[in-house]
């Protein structure tokens, strides 16, 4: 298959990574938007959420525990930050494996809906 994200994962392509276990990779973003802009995926390859069998919502459950461990080794837990997961054509998904921003690192503005 011919995806990005899960030659990242598999070291074919290079990135900057931020956290890594069995499961979860989590590197920076190319084009970061806040002064912390992390992508953090399951290794595995999802389309997006809705590729993800009620069997396997576990690894929505592990990303956002890869997140909560990077908050507090970056000390962004102290200031906040926002979790983005951009889903489908209308959601803005340009990168079809799933994927969760994390941005921190300044106020974030408000977004529009
Ligand atoms: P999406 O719009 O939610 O799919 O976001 C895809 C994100 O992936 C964008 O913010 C891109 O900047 C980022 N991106 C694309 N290719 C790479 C890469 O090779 N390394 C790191 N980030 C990437």
């Amino acid at each position: 298959m011919d995806c990005i994200f899960c030659k990242i994962a598999n070291g074919e392509i290079p990135s900057s990574k931020v956290y890594e276990d069995d499961k979860i990779l989590a590197f920076n973003d190319l084009n970061p938007v806040a002064p912390y802009h992390i992508l953090v995926i399951p290794k595995k390859h999802y389309a997006s959420i809705l590729d993800v069998p009620a069997e396997e919502m576990g690894i929505i459950a592990d990303i956002h525990n890869a997140i909560n461990t990077i908050a507090k080794e970056k000390g962004f837990d102290k200031t906040g930050f926002r979790i983005i997961n951009n889903c489908g054509e209308d959601g803005g998904q340009e990168v079809k494996h799933i994927h969760y921003h994390v941005l921190a690192g300044k106020k974030l503005p408000n977004y529009e809906a």
